[in-house]
């Protein structure tokens, strides 16, 4: 089932068409890359899917709900509860520990300190950084960091994880660390992915891909949602 949907979704900037009528949908579960040239409107998809921009045009469906029409307070609260954020760098509080920063997102949404602490440990644990738990970010490499920012992305259970070039910033081995743990979580969880990169390695982790060309679809391949979605 279609857990997620941009129907003729239609964004500018000014003069600039960032898309143009676009219509996409990302299965439960699934884990879809969304490629293309720098400048072909990946990022403007991301940011409208994730509710955190509002489209000129068009619809988009989260589990069958217009949220596009939803206000933005509607929309933030369920970006708390059901989404996670990757994004290429610098999302991790500087002044916190590796154990703090994944704690966040739980201490935010209520839950008690300790218990949020033993859940940060847990996932920190799954992405194999446990050890770094009492570091500062500013102690971390690169690809260290991004996991933990993997961790504090995953530690709500989102329904999907929204990662926009997360390992734009990484050197190849670290990259793969970050994806191989990316997807191997999201499976386990049944966490969809949606994950934008430019780069056709990054993009061979993904169950499926669809590439954009300056605005529209350039080629998608629905395989893996079955016959019956009409997208
Ligand atoms: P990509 O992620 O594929 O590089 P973007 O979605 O970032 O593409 O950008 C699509 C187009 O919209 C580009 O031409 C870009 O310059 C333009 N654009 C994106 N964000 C803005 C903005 N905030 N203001 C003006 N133009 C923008
Ligand atoms: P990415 O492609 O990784 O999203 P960009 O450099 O395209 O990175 O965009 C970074 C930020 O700058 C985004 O918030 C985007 O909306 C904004 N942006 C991108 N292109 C433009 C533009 N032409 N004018 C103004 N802001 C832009």
């Amino acid at each position: 089932p279609v857990i997620i949907e941009a129907r003729d979704v239609v964004k500018a900037y000014g003069p600039t068409q960032a898309l143009r009528g676009i219509s996409v949908g990302m299965g439960e579960g699934e884990i879809v890359a969304v490629t293309g040239p720098s400048g072909c409107g990946k990022s403007t998809l991301l940011h409208i899917l994730a509710g955190i921009l509002s489209p000129d045009a068009g619809a988009v469906r989260y589990q069958g709900r217009r949220v596009d029409e939803w206000s933005e307070s509607q929309r933030s609260a369920m970006r708390r509860t059901d989404f996670g954020v990757l994004f290429q760098f610098g999302q991790l509080v500087m002044e916190l520990s590796a154990a703090e920063n994944v704690a966040l997102p739980l201490l935010l949404g209520g839950v008690r300190r300790r218990r949020a602490a033993a859940t940060a440990l847990e996932w920190l644990d799954r992405l194999g950084v446990a050890e770094l738990a009492d570091r500062l970010p500013g102690e971390m490499s690169g690809g260290q960091q991004q996991r933990v920012a993997l961790a504090r992305a995953l530690v709500t259970e989102p329904k999907i994880l929204f990662a926009d070039e997360p390992t734009g910033a990484l050197d190849t081995l670290a990259s793969e660390a970050v994806l191989q743990h990316m997807v191997q979580a999201a499976h386990t969880q049944r966490t969809t992915v949606v994950l934008v990169t430019h780069d056709a390695t990054v993009a061979a982790y993904a169950d499926r891909e669809i590439r954009l060309r300056d605005g529209a679809v350039e080629a998608a391949d629905f395989a893996l949602l079955g016959a019956g979605t009409a997208l």
